[in-house]
């Protein structure tokens, strides 16, 4: 018998698992998951954490697909510095002015001051868009697609949170100059799609597609569009990607500009920046991860399939077990053949159980268990990380078996995400419903005049004294977007949802606390 069945073993094994409930306490909870499920390690920077190799796969996938789609749309990639001049970062005067507090600047080498201190990339529009100038100079050189795999710093205040708020992290900017604003405009949501599918597609997360309000959008862009998530476990909306038409406010300010073939006017290109980031992981872990630990989606999973080796007691002979381990190897062999991502956990320093609650907390979405019972009946027993169901399947044809359980997965968890936020979207005419659907934890869809100051209103008045999460009080809601798909008809005179505003509702926007 291996390790790990007496009783101080199975003491370490509690202690290796999750120790809070996610309905008790998620800020500790998802600290626990995202350490334990061996996504983060901690780094004493505030705001940074180390990602770890299971971590970064699940960035690597959601690469790829990016990658590819973008590809296709005839993006190219490319790689600009991660420092900015002073000058160049302060040329767009609403953009800097909303990222000066989170700009962080190199002031010294060794211990010298420098003459002029620079600063380390927010974002890059600031550090592409006079290259951009130079390189535009007729309408042959449009429309002009980059984008650049990078990281971007942001030293923010707001409570960090792996992968969710984190000082330093990873992403895709795209940025893309074009002759036309219709022609800028419609890349802005083929991006967004892209996004919304990066979500449905590969993390089985439903998320809602909109316009960001005056209030939210982007600093220097004409109008930003959203992906909107919704964490069922805090009640919180997340802004989980964004795509940003910037018009001609950049260009104007660097000057980027082609002649017109037909009048021979010097004109001001349209651009678009886009960019999505490694919160996509955190979302993920937040909205699929349990009592156990994380719960990966098949399609972006490390490993989609666990194959461990049971009932190896004293009782069995050295042969048998032998050839049990080597009929599972040759059932591993061919699901790898298959395409399927497979590993096989022979280590015999561990009893099977300790594998069992390993992976369970790691998130693979399917143990294949395979004891002598099994190898008498020709059969797997295959249990499912997101529900704990147990079953078996023949050994024959197991590949597709299994390919089509891993589907079948990947659709459970975007249905179960997708009942979480259908339930949790109340739509109310008025400020009590507001104040009551947020109290239930809901994001509401109301009427709204689209003003800033009304929304700064709404934000203050539904904030409330009361504590609810990680000793802060419960925040007021902001606009999270306008949804492009509309509830309903505005009635002719609906006003604004907020009781002091006498404007008329232009649209019904999302409202929600917020990431
Ligand atoms: P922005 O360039 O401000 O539009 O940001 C692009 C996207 O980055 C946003 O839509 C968020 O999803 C994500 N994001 C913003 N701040 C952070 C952060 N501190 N950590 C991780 N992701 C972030």
């Amino acid at each position: 018998q291996a390790a790990g069945s007496g009783s101080s073993d199975v003491k370490k094994q509690t202690k290796l698992g999750i120790e809070v409930k996610k309905e008790e306490n998620l800020a500790e909870w998802y600290g626990q998951v995202v350490r334990k499920g061996e996504l983060i390690e901690n780094y004493d920077v505030s705001g940074c954490y180390i990602l770890r190799p299971w971590a970064y796969f699940l960035w690597e996938q959601i690469q790829a697909f990016v990658d590819e789609e973008i590809a296709a749309m005839g993006v190219q990639n490319c790689y600009f510095p991660l420092f900015v001049s002073h000058s160049a970062l302060h040329r767009e005067q609403t953009h800097i002015a909303d990222f000066s507090p989170e700009v962080a600047w190199v002031t010294k080498s060794g211990d010298s001051e420098l003459a002029q201190p620079i600063a380390v990339r927010p974002t890059s529009e600031t550090i592409m868009y006079p290259a951009y100038a130079k390189w535009i100079r007729s309408h042959r050189d449009l429309p002009l697609k980059l984008n650049q795999w990078n990281n971007v710093v942001r030293w923010e205040f707001k409570n960090p949170q792996p992968f969710l708020r984190t000082r330093e992290f990873l992403w895709q900017e795209g940025h893309t100059a074009w002759a036309t604003e219709k022609e800028a405009s419609e890349e802005v949501y083929q991006i967004l799609d892209l996004y919304a599918r990066v979500y449905s597609d590969l993390l089985a997360i439903p998320v809602i597609k909109g316009r960001k309000t005056e209030k939210e959008k982007f600093a220097g862009a004409d109008w930003t569009t959203t992906i909107e998530g919704y964490i069922a476990a805090s009640g919180r909306g997340i802004q989980a990607a964004t795509s940003h038409h910037l018009g001609q406010n950049f260009s104007k300010m660097f000057d980027i500009t082609f002649e017109d073939p037909q009048t021979q006017a010097k004109t001001y290109v349209y651009q678009n920046s886009w960019g999505l980031t490694t919160r996509t992981i955190g979302v993920m872990t937040m909205t699929h991860g349990d009592n156990k630990g994380l719960v990966l989606p098949p399609r972006i999973a490390k490993y989609q399939i666990v194959i461990v080796p049971c009932g190896i007691t004293a009782s069995l002979s050295k042969e048998d077990e032998d050839a049990l381990v080597n009929t599972l190897k040759e059932i591993e062999g061919k699901l790898k053949k298959a395409g399927l991502r497979v590993y096989g956990d022979y280590r015999d320093n561990y009893a099977p159980g300790w594998k069992f609650n390993q992976w369970e907390m790691k998130g693979v979405p399917i143990r294949v268990e395979f004891g002598p019972n099994d190898k008498s009946r020709s059969q797997l027993t295959v249990v499912l990380r997101h529900t704990g169901a147990k079953s078996t399947i023949p050994i024959e044809n197991c590949e597709t078996k299994l390919r089509e359980i891993l589907e079948q997965i990947h659709n459970d968890l975007y249905a179960k995400a997708k009942a979480e936020l259908d339930s949790h979207i109340v739509v109310v005419k008025d400020w009590a419903g507001f104040l009551k659907g947020l109290d239930n934890s809901c994001i509401m869809l109301t009427p709204f005049c689209g003003e800033p100051s009304c929304e700064d209103n709404i934000k203050q008045d539904s904030a409330r004294d009361a504590v609810v999460e990680e000793g802060a009080p419960a925040m007021g809601a902001k606009g999270l977007c306008i949804p492009f798909e509309q509830p309903e008809k505005l009635a002719e005179n609906q006003q604004c949802c907020h009781p002091a505003c006498k404007n008329k509702a232009k649209y019904f926007t999302l409202f929600g606390r917020s990431y």
